[in-house]
């Protein structure tokens, strides 16, 4: 930080990191972010973690793309262009020149079949920017293959959630926190991934508050907690399971609550007798006594919350996973009053804005499914177009099959960075340099701008107007900070210019215009304006133009036919892959906090590359010694997709037979080694659950 005369002028934002939604207030002097403080947002009360700090730099990193740019005739597509030596292999062009070549491929493919053009959007973007996205995809192209990358992050726990309890959102901010008793933190590292909220969990255990915080690894909330639970990777429905079938057999369920509220008790009770804590301890690695503990403690709060993340999401069974969560919750009747919800706590600083914005294949706005006739007549009514497919759309994976498959033929992608962030990488990376036509808007030469025909550069988030939605359902306007660099532009601008050219009758001069066609379709603004987004964050629902919003939601029913939310039992699924003798480990991919998901930002952040600059997993000390690699020394991970070669580093939080791999480095790729296969239900991959095999990276 630095004093008054450090500046000339002050724009209050959103940090573009985390789905906690940080407010600050950028610094500015001659066009350059000088620094960046933590203001009272609602959402985190003047904190701010280190990559909202410190981590705004990566906007004036000399590789910003600051020109069109088109391909040359015959350069190859593929990884590893060189940003200094980007003119041998794409040419500078005008604006017009590129915008032209963009829709030119894309029309010719539309021209040749409805389906051959999909797109992904980016939850990085305004709400304005995603919406804008999932509307030229089914205006343009006439079906729903739209989607981002909430398919790679929480995409099973919004199923869930639309299944048994009728929307997709949190019932509870965060914040709420404050007002339990008792709160479950699984499957997730907030003090790495959302650390801001992670204050406020910290706060509640310092006022008594009792945190039982289950994951395979030794997170850091684990130090706060009353219950620690490090079950076995991909055992989470057991445990789970073992838990209600506590509360049940124990006579803590809310009986009241389950007879007013919910539907299914019967079957889920029926369903439970057979998870015992005692069949289940083999199978889940927690102790009987351990687990009656924590479930006596959670039934019995008098407020209690859930929180999750991808632990839980980013498996085959993750859907499950989730419903157990809601299952719990719901029959200790822990929804809809204060200090009580079910909140997964949401990746990117507008995934859930994204999703509200129909980014998602089988959605239009406000979760309106594709497949409903009244649904799409009201949206072409507001477009002035035609009806587009009823067919739900390809999400993230299948869409990287159906290029394999020829089905798919050209994509455009804003924002996102499947050559980095799909399983099985390589898979996707073949998949990316098969298209006839990519065009990618971004604001560096991505991994996935390495396969474009056509590169658009794009504002950062720091660079533009436009609202975003937390992960507590607040709704917050970004502000333009600085310009954008050369001739990059705000992405609402670069779509509708593209739109225009794709034939479309878009003529949207602000994204207040699009803001206000979004309400026309969405309910979930009600209330909610542009002119009241300038002066103040708003939480959906809001009840009238005076309404801040509600904080908590459902405490008089819930959004589903019979006001019932329900209980969906859950089986136990084995993950996809098991460890055996040629892969004997279990590989857990995730973030760290100094890195932002596949690091484009974060690792030309000066800051916070300096405090981890180098490619690491994470392996327990004793599991190095027995191979005899020292901390520091290179490994080799290798699982049936594929290798990569990482530093090592020694941590007790990782069970002897796990190891732990960010996701952020290019250099070793984590997504190399991910299995593709999917979660059913949300379509999301196992990231959280690959058979790998360790050896020194000098034994071969
Ligand atoms: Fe940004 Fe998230 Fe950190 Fe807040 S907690 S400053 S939103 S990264």
């Amino acid at each position: 930080a630095g004093d008054s005369k450090d500046y000339d002028r002050e724009v209050k934002s959103i940090c573009p990191f985390c789905g906690v939604g940080c407010q600050l207030s950028y610094k500015i002097k001659d066009n350059r972010i000088k620094y960046v403080d933590g203001i009272n947002g609602p959402a985190n009360e003047n904190r701010l973690c280190v990559k909202g700090r410190f981590g705004f730099d990566y906007i004036s990193h000399p590789h910003r793309l600051t020109k069109p740019l088109i391909r040359k005739e015959g350069m190859p597509k593929g990884l590893n262009v060189d940003p200094a030596d980007v003119h041998t292999h794409f040419r500078e062009a005008t604006w017009d020149e590129a915008l032209d070549a963009a829709a030119k491929g894309l029309s010719d493919l539309r021209a040749e079949k409805g389906t051959n053009v999909a797109g992904f959007g980016s939850a990085k973007c305004s709400n304005e920017e995603a919406y804008l996205f999932q509307k030229m995809i089914r205006q343009g192209f006439g079906h729903n293959n739209v989607d981002h990358c909430t398919r790679l992050c929480h995409a099973s726990s919004v199923s869930a959630l639309l299944e048994n309890v009728g929307s997709g959102a949190v019932t509870a901010t965060f914040n709420e926190i404050e007002n339990a008793d008792a709160a479950i933190v699984i499957g997730c590292n907030p003090i790495e991934n959302h650390p801001v909220a992670a204050t406020y969990f910290k706060q509640f255990t310092k006022r008594g508050g009792k945190l039982i915080v289950c994951d395979p690894r030794g997170v850091g909330m684990g130090k706060f907690a009353t219950h620690r639970l490090l079950f076995k990777p991909g055992a989470d429905v057991s445990m789970l399971n073992a838990m209600m079938n506590v509360i049940v057999e124990e006579g803590l369920c809310d009986r009241q609550y389950i007879e007013g509220y919910t539907e299914n008790w019967d079957e889920m009770k029926a369903h439970l007798a057979d998870y015992t804590p005692e069949k289940m301890a083999p199978i889940c690695g927690i102790e009987p006594d351990a687990l009656r503990a924590a479930a006596r403690d959670f039934a019995t709060a008098r407020a209690g919350m859930i929180f999750w993340g991808m632990g839980i999401s980013q498996h085959i069974h993750g859907t499950d996973n989730s419903r157990c969560l809601i299952s719990l919750a719901l029959m200790c009747g822990h929804v809809g009053r204060p200090g009580t919800g079910l909140h997964p706590l949401r990746g990117q600083n507008n995934v859930q804005g994204a999703s509200d914005a129909g980014l998602i294949p089988m959605f239009l706005p406000d979760y309106q499914s594709v497949t409903d006739d009244g649904v799409r007549s009201a949206f072409t009514d507001v477009w002035n177009s035609g009806d587009f497919s009823n067919e739900k759309g390809l999400t993230v994976v299948e869409i990287m099959d159906a290029i394999h498959a020829g089905d798919i033929k050209g994509m455009y992608i804003l924002g996102e960075n499947p050559a980095m962030s799909d399983p099985d990488v390589d898979h996707a990376r073949a998949a990316l340099a098969k298209l006839d036509h990519l065009v990618v808007q971004d604001i560096f030469l991505t991994e996935t701008a390495n396969y474009a025909d056509v590169i658009l550069p794009a504002s950062a988030w720091a660079e533009k107007t436009g609202t975003v939605t937390n992960t507590n359902r607040q709704v917050q306007m970004g502000r333009p900070a600085v310009t954008p660099p050369g001739e990059a532009k705000e992405d609402w601008w670069i779509e509708v210019e593209l739109a225009k050219r794709l034939g479309l009758n878009w003529t949207y001069s602000h994204p207040s215009e699009v803001f206000a066609e979004m309400k026309l379709n969405m309910s979930s603004l009600d209330n909610i304006t542009w002119e009241r987004l300038e002066g103040e964050a708003v939480t959906y629902p809001s009840l009238s133009p005076e309404d801040p919003g509600q904080a908590i939601v459902f405490g008089d029913g819930f959004p589903r036919p019979n006001r019932r939310a329900r209980f969906t039992p859950a089986k136990i699924i084995e993950p996809d892959e098991r460890p055996d003798a040629e892969y004997p480990f279990v590989l857990i991919t995730g973030r760290q906090l100094e890195h932002w998901h596949t690091g484009s930002m974060t690792r030309r952040s000066h800051v916070l590359d300096a405090v981890e600059p180098e490619a690491n997993c994470s392996m327990n000390p004793r599991t190095l010694r027995r191979m005899g690699v020292a901390p520091g020394e290179m490994v080799r991970l290798t699982t049936r997709r594929g290798s990569v070669e990482v530093m090592a580093r020694a941590d007790r939080a990782i069970a002897e037979d796990n190891v732990f791999l960010p996701f952020a480095y290019v250099e070793a790729a984590a997504n190399i080694l991910t299995n593709s296969a999917l979660d059913p239900y949300g379509k999301i991959p196992e990231f959280k659950y690959s058979a790998v095999r360790i050896e020194a990276a000098t034994a071969v």
